[in-house]
């Protein structure tokens, strides 16, 4: 098997949002073109793998504190060490107000063809609560210059289920997806980290986020409003419109390998999953010593390989086969859909995925003894 995608991780952000784990650093305690010359470094480490990249994914951390002329070096550099010329699509992550129009041209001229803009919310009660430094209107704005510049795949994240969320302000989300149309939709369930300040706030009582009733309107709301106006939810937490799935992240659903580089990067390869240190500072030495920057390395067997293969069809559409259908507990039958010798979790019954996956890997381990 080889390598089709490499995940490359930007560990800048401007502030630190209330709900966020990532590893990124609000200011630069590595200068960005060393962080560059770093990363190229430690792409040298995989000159010798086999490789048919097909995806490349600039994510964070905020991709877009660095200049595109950066982006465009990191390309560059990438294209020295691999062979880039299966490559289809090269996504960006980006924040609202950090690029002109003259950057998002700059942008596609480097390679990039796919944005992921990070709205989180088009109502600045989401925005406010969420910590976000931009405004609704800084996301329209970005949205549109990104269009006219000429990117013609482009994603908006938002965050659902954030504190004193209402059904309301979840037609206020659809309308504004509705106007813009962008190409794709990710939107994913407000779960802090108990680490992060918010999460502290919620554990705390100090702040509560919609539970049980309320929470199935507002995810009923979005589901249903996102199918209404065109978009086919393909992944617990995506939709999109025809031909617009994210190519990248379907390789990790659909269990292909790729290379993460970075700091905190994930990776996998030759049936192993890797980390790359969480350290900035550390990571920036061993790789200026020549070392791998590798911390984790887990060799999967056949069992893991079996669970994660189901855990990550079943966050799909129609991802399991009929050869992993066998392992689904009769008692869960009712929750699926079937589309010829394909199997996927009922939309209705989306909201609680991640209890059923647990309930069929829960139900595999007891198989094993
Ligand atoms: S949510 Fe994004 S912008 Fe905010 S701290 Fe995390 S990585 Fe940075």
């Amino acid at each position: 098997m080889a390598c089709k995608g490499i995940y490359v991780h930007i560990p800048y952000c401007s502030v630190k949002c209330p709900y966020c784990d990532f590893v990124s650093v609000t200011r630069s305690v590595v200068d960005p073109e060393e962080y560059i010359d770093l990363l190229l470094k430690e792409a040298q480490l995989y000159k010798d793998l086999e490789v048919r990249i097909e995806t490349l994914y600039f994510g964070g951390g905020t991709p877009s504190l660095l200049k595109p002329s950066q982006i465009g070096r990191i390309v560059e550099g990438l294209s020295a060490v691999f062979d880039l010329s299966h490559l289809e699509e090269v996504s960006l992550e980006c924040n609202p107000r950090d690029y002109s129009y003259g950057d998002f041209k700059e942008l596609l001229k480097v390679g990039v063809n796919r944005l992921s803009i990070g709205v989180q919310s088009f109502t600045e009660k989401g925005l406010k609560v969420l910590g976000r430094e931009h405004g609704v209107e800084d996301s329209v704005r970005t949205f549109y210059r990104a269009r006219e510049a000429g990117f013609e795949n482009i994603n908006v994240d938002l965050i659902y289920a954030y504190p004193n969320q209402k059904r309301g302000d979840v037609e206020v989300e659809l309308e504004f997806v509705e106007r813009l149309a962008p190409d794709h939709v990710s939107a994913y369930m407000l779960t802090p980290h108990t680490s992060t300040p918010l999460g502290q706030d919620i554990l705390g009582g100090r702040v509560s986020v919609p539970q049980e009733e309320e929470l199935e309107e507002i995810y009923r709301t979005l589901w249903k409003g996102l199918k209404a106006i065109g978009y086919e939810r393909y992944e617990i937490s995506n939709w999109s419109k025809a031909g617009k799935r994210c190519k990248h992240n379907l390789l990790y659903w659909k269990m292909e390998e790729f290379l993460g580089l970075g700091v905190s990067a994930w990776g996998f390869y030759g049936g192993k999953r890797y980390a790359n240190l969480r350290n900035l500072v550390g990571y920036a030495k061993v790789l200026s010593e020549g070392k791998s920057p590798v911390e984790v390395e887990i060799s999967l067997s056949e069992r893991d390989i079996l669970e994660e293969r189901i855990m990550l069809a079943l966050r799909l559409k129609w991802g399991l086969s009929d050869d992993l259908w066998r392992y689904i507990p009769f008692h869960l039958h009712g929750f699926f859909d079937r589309k010829g010798d394909r199997y996927g979790i009922k939309e209705e019954f989306m909201l609680v995925a991640n209890e059923i996956i647990a309930e069929v890997l829960s139900a595999l381990e007891k198989s094993y003894r």
